[in-house]
């Protein structure tokens, strides 16, 4: 083999992780790139520092470095490596629109390309090769390939007469050739194709974030234990692809810093739904508020008793109602006392307390997936459904984004779409608790289908389930808010709730098709308006409140039967009746963008912002300010 070839192989096995060089950077012809730009607001991501102590402001710095690096791992598996993107672009508006949607493509206005050159965006981002079909593996190399953890690069076809020798073992120091590691499986055309773990496709990056993760760790190890032992077990997950024990370990959390980090959610996989993307969000909690929303998980059991299906649609979740237990060994225990022991699931450890949390924190940094297209507001996690299924989930608010859009969003658009008559009832606290039940019903109904449990409700709708899953949440959300209130356990007007459901809706219609979040509220939309419970008039849109309740019980049950049963016809069919913007939708969304009401927020966060360089080791480190913050 001549080492032209060998080079040849590792440039095919790098553009994986880097992409092309060759990109276009003039803008698509009539492209509004400075009017998009002008429709996200920014906003600068704060807290109360004075809070934090000396220990903790230090690990803060080292967690939002790891999480940049999370970041740089985005842009490769969407695009390409952030520096070789953004370098020859000059052009500061260009640059910056780049920079928000990590990459040529519009992400909330349906992924239309606004570099010329580029064309339609890959649906399976940067996970697979172009035009790849998961039809030529066999059942064999599909377990690889459909890994949540894998890239996938078709493979050079080999001169069969001329094979090329392997690739010699590396020299001390330096790097194995990326030919060895990647693991090579075959398809049905007679191609191959190659598949990479990302503790090892990433891992450059990764050695940076680990590292990162551990000085956070060490910087916080005499004031809080348990935080520290977490950083240092996911730092070690995120290379050895084994999530579990470190997920489990941050349920049962109630430290005041906070970090979420590593390849979590599949949005970006448009082509199978299964690709994880990384993203982090590093948080500061915020306990006054936290502590008000204690009272809710205790009622949880009761509000999963009575979401509207039958009773094979809505499993007794074990975590959420208590029957956690653990026998002398640290086994997990099923309430009938047979050990709970699934094969791949680890042998459980005792968590401190109950594992579901609602929690509320200010969000300080974001990196990669979440900070791509509509930034998160609040995030529903694990998703790994069997951690689910014993665990419950933790439910984080994030009240400082969702005041944001709250303030810059929301209430603006109400002004504009919402009869005056209603406007009273846009309130903060209805979207905070509107917000926070949709994340808790995220938590609720079935995480596998009714008739087959060997299944997951998202094997079973692929690339469509998240934006079903999403409406249910939103419509599910506000059924329990619904039930709450009747309770008494909320206060206001049930018309507050409604009103601001309604305004939120037209909110996030605007982050377009390509969005699951935006699809979902169509959905939402187009069921209410078809059913009369919101009509339009001269001043804008009047909400029938008791219409509107029995329509949204009814659509939550539509919705939680299309999961229950996996039933993906049904599924596309409420896509293509109701997952689209209709004429009169889509000119009320216009008199939005006339009135510049933005239709997101981008955010101005880091070390600087949140006025911690004299705690960023790497600027500088005096005696002076240790002892001033002491
Ligand atoms: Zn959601």
């Amino acid at each position: 083999m001549t080492l032209k070839k060998l080079s040849q192989f590792g440039l095919i096995a790098f553009a994986i992780l880097a992409g092309s060089n060759a990109y276009g950077q003039k803008v698509v012809k009539g492209y509004p790139i400075a009017e998009r730009l002008n429709g996200y607001k920014k906003i600068s991501l704060k807290t109360d520092t004075s809070l934090l102590s000396l220990a903790e402001r230090r690990c803060l710095v080292h967690l939002i470095k790891a999480a940049k690096k999370a970041d740089d791992i985005f842009w490769k598996q969407t695009f390409m490596d952030k520096e070789s993107a953004l370098k020859n672009i000059k052009n500061d508006t260009i640059r910056r629109f780049m920079e928000i949607n990590y990459g040529p493509w519009d992400r909330l206005n349906d992924e239309k390309p606004f570099l010329s050159g580029y064309g339609e965006k890959p649906k399976g981002a940067k996970f697979y090769p172009a035009n790849f079909d998961v039809n030529m593996v066999d059942e064999h190399t599909k377990v690889r390939v459909l890994s949540p953890y894998t890239v996938l690069q078709e493979m050079p076809k080999f001169d069969k007469q001329h094979p090329p020798a392997p690739p010699k073992p590396p020299k001390k120091g330096e790097e194995p050739d990326m030919l060895m590691m990647i693991e090579r499986m075959p398809m049905k055309n007679g191609r191959e194709i190659g598949v990479m773990d990302y503790g090892f496709a990433y891992r450059k990056d990764l050695q940076e974030l680990m590292n990162h993760m551990n000085l956070a760790a060490d910087a916080i190890e005499a004031e809080d234990k348990f935080f520290a032992r977490f950083l240092k077990e996911r730092s070690a997950a995120l290379t050895s692809g084994e999530y579990i024990m470190s997920d489990i370990k941050w349920m049962g959390l109630k430290s005041h810093l906070d970090i979420v980090i590593g390849p979590i959610e599949n949005y970006e996989d448009k082509l199978l739904g299964v690709k994880t993307s990384y993203e982090a969000y590093v948080l500061v909690r915020d306990m006054e508020w936290g502590k008000k929303l204690d009272k809710f998980i205790a009622l949880l059991p009761e509000l999963q008793a009575n979401i509207p299906v039958e009773a094979a649609y809505k499993p007794v979740l074990a975590n959420d109602t208590g029957v956690n237990k653990f026998d002398e060994h640290g086994n997990l225990m099923s309430n009938t006392g047979e050990m709970i022991n699934e094969p791949n699931f680890p042998p459980m450890q005792k968590p401190d307390a109950s594992m579901s949390q609602l929690a509320v924190f200010d969000a300080v940094y974001y990196g990669g997936d979440c900070n791509s297209g509509s930034k998160t507001i609040a995030v529903n996690l694990p998703n790994d459904e069997t951690l689910q299924k014993y665990f419950g989930t933790r439910r984080s608010q994030l009240k400082n984004t969702m005041k944001a859009k709250f303030d810059e969003m929301v209430m603006p658009i109400s002004k504009i779409l919402v009869d005056p008559t209603q406007q009273a009832n846009i309130k903060f606290d209805a979207f905070f608790s509107n917000v926070m039940f949709h994340e808790v019903a995220h938590g609720l109904g079935v995480k596998n289908l009714v008739s087959d449990q060997s299944k997951t409700v998202r094997e079973a709708l692929g690339a469509t389930y998240s934006a079903i899953e999403e409406c249910k949440a939103d419509v599910l959300g506000l059924y329990m808010v619904t039930q709450l209130f009747q309770k008494g356990e909320l206060t206001g007007s049930l018309d507050d709730y409604y009103v601001t459901f309604v305004a939120s809706v037209f909110r996030s219609v605007r982050f377009g098709a390509a969005s699951a979040h935006g699809k979902a509220n169509m959905i939402t939309f187009n069921t209410l308006l078809n059913s009369g419970c919101i009509v339009s008039g001269n001043k804008g849109y009047t909400i029938n409140v008791s219409a509107m309740k029995l329509v949204i019980e009814k659509l939550a049950a539509e919705l939680l039967h299309l999961q229950g049963d996996g039933d993906i016809a049904g599924v596309n069919k409420m896509l293509a009746d109701r997952g689209v913007i209709k004429p009169s939708l889509a000119s009320d969304l216009a008199k939005l963008s006339k009135a510049k009401i933005p239709f997101d927020i981008v955010f101005d966060q880091g070390i600087e912002t949140l006025g911690l360089l004299d705690y960023d080791d790497s600027v500088k480190k005096t005696e002076k300010v240790d002892k001033k913050t002491k």
